[in-house]
C-alpha cells in the first residue's frame, strides 16, 4: 500500500541514485512526483503505415510505427561496434529497424511482441531502413504512455530520462487508492473526475479538451480546499469578542475641518463605512484599496483618533524604516494638538514603553509583549508586503479582546483573487484622487530621443523641480545588458555637470537610506538614483520627473505604482519610461498602454488579461498561498470554487482532501 506521503523509494527500480537525483529536483514523497507536472507537452502522433513510406520521408521527419518485431540480429561491424537490427511488420508491409551498440535490445524484441517506435528514415540502396529513437510495448488494456499520443516532457535532472520518469508516474496511479474526499463533493454535478482521473489527464492527456477540464477541475478541488480554511479561519476570528468604543464624531468633524486639504469622497466613505462598523462593536477585518496617492494614511489617521481617544492603541505596521519614519512625521505633525503619545519602532530606535499610537516597521513584532498593551486597531500599511505569519502574529493572542484590522494596498488586487484570498472581507476602495493632483503625463521614450530628454529633464530641474531616476539593478551585470543604479549614478554625475545627484539602492544601510531621502525631501539633492526601494509609499511633494531605465523589464502594475511616487504635489508631473534596446513589440504595446491609462485598476486588470496572474503573484508573493494548478484568472472557475465552498462549509465540512493539506 502506498500513501500520498510514502517516501519515493517505495517505487520500483528508485535506488539510492535515482532517490539522490530526485530529492535534488524536490521530489521526496509519492505526491511530490504526482505533482510535478510536465513543463510540455510533444506531439508523438505522426503514425504511419508501412506501405505507404516513401523515399521521400528519408530523414526529414519523426515518424510513429506500430507492428509485431522479430528476427532479432546482432552483428559486429567495423571498429569493434555491433548493430542490432529486427523486421517490424505491422500487417500492411515489412521494415528493417537498425540501431547500434544496444545488443541488449535482444532481449526486447524476439518474442512476437507489439511495439511502438518512434525514429526516422534511411535509404539504403533502393530499400527504406528505420532508426528508432524511442520504443514502447504495447500492452493489452493499457495506453500507452510514450508514442502515439501527447506525451508529456518533464523538468528532470541530468541521468533522468523522460521515459524512466513517465514510468514512474504511472506506477504511481496505477498503485495509488482513490485520494479520498468527502461525499458531499461527489455529489458536486460540477465535478465529473476524481483528482486521482485528473492527475492522469494532466500527465497523460488524452484529448485537449479532457486536459483542460481536468485542469480546471483539479483547480476547483483545490480553490475549494484553499476556502473552506479561509471560512473556517474567520468563523474562529468572529467568535472573540472586539473591544467597546463610543462614538466622537464631533471631535472628529472638528479635526476634518482643519484639515489643510478637503477630503474626497472617497475617503470620507472608506472612514465612515469601517467606524460604522467599529462602533458596532463588530470584529472588523477590512482592505482600504486604493491607486497610489489616492491618500489612505488620513483614513487611518481619522480612525486612530476614535481608537485613542477610547483609550486603546492604533498599532501601524510599514514595510520599510524609511516609510514608517515617514508615517511616524505625518502622524505626529497631523495629531499634534491631540497630545497622542506616538512612538516610532524600528531596529534604530529603542521604545520600550506602550505608547497610544506605534508606528513601526517588523521590529514591532520582536518588541510585541513590551510595547502593546490593549491594542484597539491594527493598520498594516502595503499588506503585500507582509507574510501571512507575521500578519496574524501582530493581528492574534491579546488579551483585552480582538483588535480591529485594516490592510491597506495600493496594488489593486483583481476582484477574483480578493474574493479567493481574502474571502469576504469588507473591501473599501479609494477610486476618487484628491482635487488638487494635476494627472500624471508618461511618455514612452525612443533610445534616439534620449539626449533631447535629458535637456528637457535639466530645464525642469532649473525651474525647481526634482527626478527619481529608477534602475532595475543596483550593480551592473555582465550577463544582462540592463542599467544599473551604480553605474547609472556615475555617468549622471557627469550629464548633470551642475546638478546634484544622489543614490538610495536596498543594500544601503537603514541610515544611509533615511540620510538621502531626507536630502531628497529637502531640496539638497536634485536627481535621486534609486533602485525600486522606492517603490513603496515615499511622499516627496516637489519631485516631479520619473525615469525609469529598461521600464520593459518592470511589470505594469509595478511601474504604475514607481510611477505614483511623483504628481503629488501642484506641479505638473512627468513619466518618461526608456526601454531596452531589444524591447519586443508587445513589450512596446504594453508601455504604451501604461503611458495613455492612469487607473491602476485597468492596469492591473489589463496585465491580467494579456500575461495571466504571474505579475500580480509577484507582487503579492508573500501575501499568498502557492496555488499548484488552479488559474485565479478565470472567474467562473473561482465563482465556482466559492460556491461549492460554501455549501460544504454549512455542512461542517473543513477541508476536502490531504492531496492539498
Ligand atoms: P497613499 O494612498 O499612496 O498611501 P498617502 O496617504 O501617502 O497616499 O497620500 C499622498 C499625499 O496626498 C499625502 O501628501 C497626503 O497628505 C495627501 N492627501 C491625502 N488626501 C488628500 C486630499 N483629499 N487632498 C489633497 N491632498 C491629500
Ligand atoms: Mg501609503
Amino acid at each position: 500500500m502506498i500513501s500520498l506521503d510514502s517516501p519515493i523509494r517505495v517505487i520500483p527500480f528508485i535506488n539510492d541514485s535515482y532517490e539522490k537525483k530526485l530529492q535534488k529536483i524536490g521530489i521526496l514523497t509519492i505526491k511530490d512526483l504526482l505533482l510535478s507536472f510536465p513543463r510540455k507537452y510533444s506531439n508523438n502522433t505522426n503514425l504511419k503505415k508501412i506501405n505507404e513510406l516513401n523515399i521521400e520521408n528519408d530523414g526529414s521527419e519523426i515518424i510513429i510505427l506500430k507492428g509485431k518485431a522479430n528476427s532479432f540480429k546482432n552483428v559486429y561491424i567495423r571498429g569493434g561496434r555491433t548493430m542490432q537490427s529486427c523486421k517490424l511488420n505491422d500487417g500492411t508491409g515489412e521494415i528493417t529497424c537498425l540501431w547500434f551498440n544496444q545488443p541488449f535490445l535482444k532481449n526486447v524484441f524476439n518474442n512476437n511482441k507489439e511495439f511502438l517506435f518512434s525514429g526516422k528514415l534511411k535509404e539504403k540502396g533502393k530499400k527504406l531502413n528505420f532508426l528508432p529513437n524511442l520504443y514502447e510495448e504495447v500492452k493489452l488494456f493499457k495506453d500507452n504512455i510514450h508514442l502515439n499520443r501527447i506525451t508529456p516532457e518533464y523538468n528532470l535532472t541530468k541521468g533522468i530520462s523522460p521515459k524512466w520518469f513517465r514510468n514512474r508516474v504511472r506506477w504511481i496511479i496505477d498503485n495509488l487508492d482513490e485520494i479520498d474526499i468527502p461525499d458531499e463533493l461527489k455529489e458536486q454535478n460540477y465535478l465529473k473526475k476524481t483528482i486521482k482521473e485528473d492527475l492522469y489527464e494532466i500527465h497523460f492527456p488524452s484529448s485537449r479538451d479532457n486536459f483542460f477540464s481536468a485542469i480546471n477541475e483539479l483547480g476547483i478541488y483545490e480553490l475549494v480546499n484553499l476556502r473552506l480554511k479561509i471560512l473556517k479561519k474567520r468563523e474562529s476570528r468572529e467568535k472573540f469578542k472586539s473591544i467597546k468604543i463610543s462614538n466622537l464624531a464631533k471631535d472628529i468633524n472638528e479635526f476634518i475641518e482643519k484639515l489643510p486639504f478637503t477630503l474626497t469622497n472617497d475617503q470620507l466613505k472608506t472612514f465612515e463605512g469601517i467606524s460604522e462598523k467599529i462602533l458596532k462593536n463588530e470584529s472588523l477585518e477590512c482592505l482600504i484599496q486604493g491607486d497610489v496617492g489616492s491618500g489612505k494614511t488620513i483614513v487611518a489617521i481619522l480612525l486612530s483618533i476614535l481608537i485613542v481617544k477610547n483609550g486603546y492603541q492604533v498599532i501601524f505596521l510599514a514595510p520599510t524604516t524609511i516609510l514608517a519614519k515617514q508615517h511616524y512625521e505625518t502622524f505626529s505633525k497631523i495629531l499634534e494638538d491631540f497630545n497622542f503619545k506616538i512612538a516610532l519602532i524600528s531596529s534604530d530606535t529603542n521604545e520600550k514603553e506602550p505608547k497610544d499610537i506605534l508606528i513601526g516597521t517588523t521590529a514591532i513584532l520582536k518588541r510585541k509583549s513590551k510595547v502593546i498593551l490593549n491594542p484597539g486597531l491594527i493598520v498594516i500599511d502595503e499588506q503585500h508586503k507582509f507574510g501571512v505569519a507575521q500578519r496574524e502574529e501582530l493581528v492574534l493572542n491579546y488579551r483585552n479582546g480582538f483588535p480591529h484590522v485594516i490592510n491597506m494596498s495600493a496594488t489593486p488586487i483583481p476582484r477574483s483573487f480578493l474574493q479567493v484570498f481574502f474571502g469576504d472581507l469588507d473591501v473599501f476602495l479609494i477610486k476618487e484622487k484628491p482635487k488638487n493632483r494635476i494627472p500624471i503625463k508618461t511618455y514612452v521614450v525612443p533610445e534616439e530621443k534620449r539626449v533631447n530628454s535629458i535637456n528637457w529633464i535639466n530645464n525642469e530641474i532649473e525651474k525647481g523641480g526634482q527626478v527619481f531616476w529608477i534602475c532595475p539593478l543596483i550593480e551592473e551585470s555582465e550577463l544582462l545588458n540592463i542599467k544599473s543604479a551604480k553605474k547609472t549614478f556615475e555617468n549622471l554625475k557627469v550629464i548633470f555637470k551642475n546638478r546634484k545627484v544622489g543614490l538610495l539602492h536596498g543594500k544601503m544601510k537603514e541610515k544611509e537610506k533615511i540620510d538621502i531621502t531626507s536630502k531628497f525631501k529637502m531640496k539638497e539633492i536634485d536627481i535621486l538614483v534609486s533602485t525600486t526601494v522606492i517603490e513603496v509609499g515615499i511622499d516627496v511633494p516637489n519631485a516631479n520627473i520619473m525615469v525609469i531605465e529598461d521600464a520593459d523589464r518592470f511589470g505594469l502594475s509595478q511601474l504604475h505604482q514607481i510611477r505614483g511616487r511623483v504628481g503629488r504635489g501642484d506641479r505638473e508631473s512627468f513619466t518618461l519610461l526608456f526601454s531596452s534596446k531589444n524591447i519586443s513589440e508587445t513589450g512596446k504595446q504594453r508601455l504604451e498602454f501604461l503611458s495613455k491609462n492612469n487607473d491602476g485598476f485597468e492596469i492591473a486588470e489589463f496585465d491580467l488579461n494579456t500575461r495571466g496572474p504571474g505579475e500580480i503573484y509577484g507582487i503579492m508573493q508573500s501575501g499568498i498561498p502557492n496555488l499548484k494548478v488552479a488559474d485565479l484568472s478565470n472567474l467562473e472557475l473561482v465563482r465556482e470554487s466559492e460556491k461549492i465552498a460554501k455549501q460544504l462549509y454549512l455542512k461542517g465540512i473543513n477541508s476536502i482532501s490531504i492531496f492539498f493539506k
